[in-house]
């Protein structure tokens, strides 16, 4: 089933007082959540929209239903690549961030392991999950994703530190569910999701089972706090646009002894697997991030090149080039997650696995690539990035009949459509929320390093090692002439296989 915004709303403004900030307890319509809630309003509205259909929205597996994309499972190739160009879409009509990837992919890794769960140990996790899955799509729910713990001493593991809780842990079994303490941190979206899904952090040693936990919970349940943090363009005033309608909130969120029913836990205490679903949901959420981010050069590559029209620079040589590299970037990531999609494998649960090597790669060359858009995007634009008057000038008529006419560029563009440029960039570029999305773009899905771990856990080393032996004629007792470069043949064999599937 679909919802619309309003209903969506509408059930958000039902939600207990649990979030605070700015020293206050504060309800979900806290004029600074409004804009990170108007976000996710957008994710219900498009899917409404006939032009989106089948991207934005999926036929659910349960019951041939339509649902929104962001509530879907990824039965085929198809549905990784429109989760891919749906978070590109949705990212062209806020600007930014669309936030509700994480929850779907969080989703999709517990369905996965969950299935392997019960299969190894006869437990019935994936069972319950499935009515979890079932609640979700029905209710066309919202939810944030936790994940990151704390962590305390970065030198140190869970269970070494001084702090037993700086990650979460399930501190007491009882009859009618466990109870949960610690904190997890950055968390977007959880002050204006209907739920969370909580997922472990890391590998875990059979000494830190209490850390292997997985669980799902309403993002008001009791004794869940919210220690929120809001950002958003500065609010216009007079000029109005899309993009400065739109912000986002990130949590620190704390466990204070919650109570989680047994029929929303979804592993406790099984620490082999700990590890397989922390690198999972990554998995999922780096392919999300090879929509994402591409979505986000898209807009600083249109302010690049409406910038550059409005100051006549368009044209000039070291401008066309400087566009091309973004193009680059943001096509370059693109495809890393459509090889990532389409190299796909399924899992025993009948989900798509993502390609861990493209979608890592892609992840990874979008982190490194964030300031670099950012910084062909200032210099292009110029000074007046930061330097813009304030919006009450171009209102107060004393004021705006100077800036009206010292603000023209190109001749045919009005002076307000130049100041409604430069105001934007200023919101990417220039202002502390644009500065919170310049650092998601590094470290949101894991920072650089995470993905650089990740790349060389997966990739066969020894194999390019071989082929270069071979070519430089050096002697190679560990093969065989017949296998000269190691693993080739089931390459080329699983090469053909996929090909043929086509
Ligand atoms: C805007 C924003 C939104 C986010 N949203 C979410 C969300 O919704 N849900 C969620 O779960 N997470 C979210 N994150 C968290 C994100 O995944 C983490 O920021 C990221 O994984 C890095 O963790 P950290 O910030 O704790 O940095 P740290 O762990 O402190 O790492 C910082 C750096 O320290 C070094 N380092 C750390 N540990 C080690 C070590 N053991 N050995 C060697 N070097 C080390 C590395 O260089 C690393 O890059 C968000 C982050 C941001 C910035």
């Amino acid at each position: 089933m679909m919802i619309t915004s309003d209903q969506w709303v509408e059930r958000q403004l039902k939600m207990r007082k649990n979030i605070h900030m700015g020293g206050d307890l504060v309800g979900r319509d806290h004029p600074q959540i409004v804009p990170g809630r108007n976000v996710i309003a957008k994710t219900y509205d498009i899917a409404q929209d006939p032009k989106y259909k089948g991207i934005v929205t999926a036929i659910s597996h349960l019951d041939g239903q339509e649902v929104n994309r962001w509530c879907n499972l990824h039965f085929s190739i198809e549905d990784l690549l429109a989760k891919q160009k749906s978070t590109r879409c949705g990212i062209h009509n806020c600007g930014f961030c669309i936030q509700r990837c994480m929850g779907n992919d969080g989703l999709n890794a517990l369905y996965v392991v969950t299935r392997e769960l019960d299969d190894k140990y006869n437990t019935d996790y994936h069972k319950k999950f499935q009515e979890y899955i079932k609640y979700f799509q029905k209710n066309d729910i919202t939810s944030a994703l936790a994940q990151t713990d704390v962590k305390g001493d970065r030198t140190k593991r869970p269970g070494q530190q001084k702090n037993p809780d700086s990650y979460v842990r399930v501190v007491e079994k009882k009859k009618d569910g466990i109870v949960v303490r610690g904190s997890k941190a950055h968390i977007t979206m959880v002050a204006y999701s209907d739920e969370v899904i909580v997922l472990p952090t890391r590998v875990m040693t059979e000494e830190e089972k209490d850390y292997a936990l997985a669980f799902t919970l309403p993002a008001d349940h009791k004794n869940l706090h919210i220690i929120n943090r809001a950002s958003s363009p500065r609010p216009r005033k007079i000029f109005k646009a899309p993009m400065a309608e739109c912000g986002s909130s990130d949590a620190v969120l704390v466990f204070d002894d919650v109570v989680v029913p047994w029929e929303r836990v979804f592993m406790c205490g099984e620490y082999k697997e700990a590890g397989r679903l922390a690198l999972l949901f990554a998995n999922y959420h780096r392919h999300a991030y090879c929509g994402c981010k591409p979505g986000v050069t898209d807009v600083i590559m249109g302010f690049t090149q409406l910038v550059a029209k409005y100051s006549g620079v368009e044209k000039v040589q070291h401008v066309k080039h400087e566009m091309a590299d973004l193009i680059a970037v943001a096509e370059l990531i693109y495809a890393a997650g459509i090889a990532s999609s389409v190299n796909a494998q399924k899992s025993s649960s009948g989900v798509m696995i993502p390609d861990a090597i493209y979608s890592n790669v892609g992840r990874r060359l979008a982190g490194q690539n964030i300031y670099h858009e950012h910084d062909v995007l200032v210099s292009i634009a110029g000074g007046l990035t930061a330097t813009l008057p304030f919006e009450d000038e171009f209102i107060n008529a004393e004021t705006a009949r100077f800036l009206d006419k010292y603000m023209l560029r190109k001749d045919g563009v009005s002076a307000e459509d130049i100041h409604r440029c430069f105001r934007s960039i200023g919101d990417l570029s220039c202002s502390s929320f644009g500065g919170v999305w310049q650092i998601a773009g590094v470290h949101g899905g894991g920072s650089p390093i995470m993905e650089t771990i990740a790349i060389l856990a997966n990739y066969d080393l020894q194999k390019k090692e071989d082929i270069a032996k071979y070519l430089a004629g050096i002697n190679n007792p560990a093969k065989k002439d017949s296998e000269i470069f190691s693993g080739e043949e089931d390459d080329l064999d699983k090469f053909r296989k996929f090909i043929k599937a086509r």
